[in-house]
């Protein structure tokens, strides 16, 4: 069928061949036609709107000028060498300069021609200038040719520029490519929600995604195409989970029985929150459905979840099933370990705890007491989804902080049992809705919107480095009554020395600040051991230390009720999220918790920003939203495992009605129609399913 043309590779294309094939592969991923046609222009430039030199200001983003050339000429030596030229109109005057490809540019210039300039203009030495404007002859005749108005601009490489692609041949090849392809566009979207949602086909917006007629064309181009691409996000991440519940049976917790009640009676130490029974009461209708459950709990750092997981685990214990809990390190294990165990008051149900430094005969221990049905609580690093840990009957499973685990991970625990384990995610990133349903589309969510009574918010200062003695007079103040103290120090991936080197800096600071023997320091950084870690974090939990030094190893997770203070040092270089898990960390106990973010005089707009947010809000909900905006969701954690955020066009911070009306419709479709049988539905089955969450039914499967 039709669909042949659009898989030509794309060397066959008139105006390519096989040596510019190969550097549009390796430089923009383009293998055929179909590629190409989705390779969308990256801005437009308004053909029909020139400026003056005169109403140049700083404030404009890159515009376009006609321009006479009036002289140019090449300055310098080498490195300092540029080429300078001189152009006007009838406003006033510009300068042209050019540090790179000079000869190149040079031989091209012609004096006393008309040329179209665009670039970004500024002032400099008291002249209007631009640097590296993309520059054409002015052509009255070619802007009628075709009714173009908006010039489209490609991405283009250095590499690609050399064989004649910059934006220029790029648009070239495309409208050559357009003259064969376009009619064999085929829709992907049922027409009735083209229609509803006043889109064009698909034909149509391709050709006005690359050749738009005027902007309002380009905007419903723009609107089809980022609908089309949320709505196929949603789609398959729906369609996987639909497949997944009719797929798997799931086991049955029905029975709420001793071990529940018993700790419910009599261990809890304290009265659930609203919310935390609100996400309790979700998983019992969901464990009681016989289909698998795989929900991710949402709260912020401190709201509880740990208590809620280990509920469910007693639920599922008291149905004759084994449970386990995964964290992102050992650390976090260890400590998930010790506060079940004391929440059980060791004895009451059997637990373990299994990590990458378990002893041999240790781990044999265990394995034994899985494979017996024994054991019945298994807490650990990603060690105990390794394929020797057999259990002998897993029913239920706890992720912490899934954004440390790739999806495979989830996926390796699935296949622990015939019967799939109910699955909990808990996450203590709260992360904006909209990116929930697309990183998490297949889950269902929970949120601990509340924390526990009593807990006093922290409260958050920003002090600038002149104000230092203020920040140690306050530790000592702290301390003094007994009190401890983190001091976190950023962790600059590049330069694991430079860190290190950061670190002991402040540590010698400390030191000398906080002498022996009246103050005792923790350090930890990424270049101890795992056991010198643990040393050195068991000290400070027990209190031994009151000042803890430490790079962001200590971000998530950790529990140390008595320490009060968190010092952010460089916290401008901090994210928004980072911030806020750190944060987290004091505030756990009864007392007033404080944070103070120490930054330099000099803070970018972002930095302040960031540093004002944090003063300013507690709510780890709407921190997540002002990341989302200031970073995109390119940067935000998880996106890689997820491989589904590659949007070409969409962008989840302004995309979001979008985002919901594309989500909605599917899940009208699926409601309405879930094998697709119906006549307008017979597109959507061109889908392919290739997923993540589709990769991770195929492997089970
Ligand atoms: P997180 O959601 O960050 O994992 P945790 O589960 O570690 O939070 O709980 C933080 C602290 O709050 C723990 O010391 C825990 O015992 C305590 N806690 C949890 N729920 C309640 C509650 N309902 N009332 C009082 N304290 C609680
Ligand atoms: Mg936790």
């Amino acid at each position: 069928m039709n669909d042949q043309i659009l898989t030509s590779p794309i060397e066959y294309l008139k105006g390519v061949g096989p040596q510019r094939a190969e550097i549009l592969k390796k430089e923009l991923g383009i293998y055929n036609y179909s590629d190409l046609l989705n390779h969308y222009p990256f801005r437009y430039i308004d053909r029909t709107k020139f400026y003056k030199i005169n109403e140049v200001n700083l404030d404009l983003p890159s515009i376009q000028i006609l321009v006479r050339l009036k002289s140019f000429e090449v300055i310098g030596e080498k490195r300092t060498k540029r080429l300078i030229a001189q152009a006007n109109d009838d406003t006033g005057e510009i300068e042209l300069v050019w540090f790179q490809g000079i000869s190149w540019v040079q031989k091209n210039l012609k004096l006393n021609h008309v040329y179209t300039i665009f670039g970004k203009a500024t002032f400099f030495n008291g002249k209007t200038q631009m640097a590296h404007p993309e520059l054409e002859i002015y052509n009255k005749n070619a802007l009628n040719k075709g009714n173009l108005t908006l010039q489209p601009i490609y991405s283009s490489t250095e590499k690609l520029k050399q064989y004649s692609l910059d934006s220029k041949g790029i648009q070239k090849i495309i409208t050559g490519l357009f003259d064969i392809c376009i009619p064999q566009v085929q829709d992907q979207l049922p027409s009735y929600l083209l229609e509803k949602y006043k889109l064009f086909n698909r034909h149509q917006a391709i050709q006005h995604i690359h050749f738009p007629k005027d902007n309002n064309y380009l905007k419903k181009a723009q609107a089809t195409l980022k609908f089309e691409e949320l709505f196929n996000i949603q789609f398959r991440m729906l369609k996987a989970k639909m497949l997944r519940t009719q797929k798997f049976k799931g086991n049955i917790f029905n029975n709420v029985g001793d071990k529940f009640n018993y700790f419910y009676t009599n261990l809890l130490p304290f009265d659930l929150t609203n919310a935390q029974k609100k996400v309790i009461k979700e998983i019992r209708l969901d464990t009681q459905r016989g289909i698998q459950m795989n929900r991710l709990v949402q709260g912020d750092v401190g709201s509880g979840k740990t208590i809620v997981a280990l509920m469910t685990m007693l639920l599922a214990i008291d149905n004759g099933y084994q449970t386990c809990l995964m964290a992102p390190t050992e650390i976090l294990a260890t400590q998930h370990y010790h506060s079940l165990k004391s929440l059980l008051r060791d004895d009451f149900v059997s637990i373990a705890l299994l990590t990458g430094s378990t002893k041999k005969k240790e781990r044999r221990v265990i394995s034994e007491n899985l494979e017996s049905g024994h054991l019945l609580i298994l807490i650990g690093t990603h060690a105990l989804i390794e394929d020797p840990v057999k259990f002998k009957n897993l029913g239920f499973a706890v992720i912490d902080e899934q954004h440390r685990f790739g999806v495979e991970q989830r996926a390796k625990l699935w296949k622990k049992n015939i019967i799939p384990p109910h699955i909990l995610v808990m996450t203590a990133t709260p992360i904006p809705r909209t990116l929930a349903m697309t990183l998490y589309g297949d889950l269902d969510v929970s949120v601990i919107d509340e924390l526990p009574a009593g807990r006093k918010p922290i409260e958050t200062r920003h002090l600038f480095e002149n104000q230092r003695l203020r920040m140690f007079g306050f530790m000592k103040q702290e301390i003094a009554k007994g009190r401890q103290v983190y001091i976190v120090y950023p962790l600059i991936q590049e330069s694991a020395k430079l860190d290190l080197k950061n670190l002991m800096d402040g540590v010698d600071t400390m030191s000398r600040e906080f002498p022996l023997p009246d103050y005792r320091i923790s350090i930890v950084h990424g270049q101890l051991k795992p056991s010198e870690k643990e040393f050195e974090m068991q000290r400070f939990v027990r209190g031994e230390t009151q000042i803890m030094v430490a790079t962001t190893v200590i971000e998530v997770g950790v529990n140390v009720p008595n320490a009060s203070v968190m010092i952010i040092e460089n916290a401008e270089r901090f994210g928004l999220s980072q911030l806020h898990q750190l944060r987290g960390r004091v505030g756990r106990g009864a007392e007033q918790s404080y944070c103070i973010l120490m930054s330099g005089e000099k803070l970018s707009k972002d930095g302040r920003i960031r540093l004002e947010t944090m003063v300013r809000s507690n709510d780890g909900f709407e921190i997540a939203e002002i990341d989302l905006q200031l970073r995109g969701p390119g940067n935000i954690e998880g996106k890689q495992q997820s491989g589904i955020m590659d949007l070409k066009l969409a962008d989840l911070t302004t995309d979001q009605a979008i985002l919901h009306e594309a989500r909605l419709s599917v899940l009208e479709i699926f409601e309405k129609d879930p094998n697709l049988e119906m006549e307008e539905h017979q597109v959507l089955k061109t889908q392919n399913f290739n997923s993540v969450t589709g990769i991770m039914l195929n492997k089970i499967s």
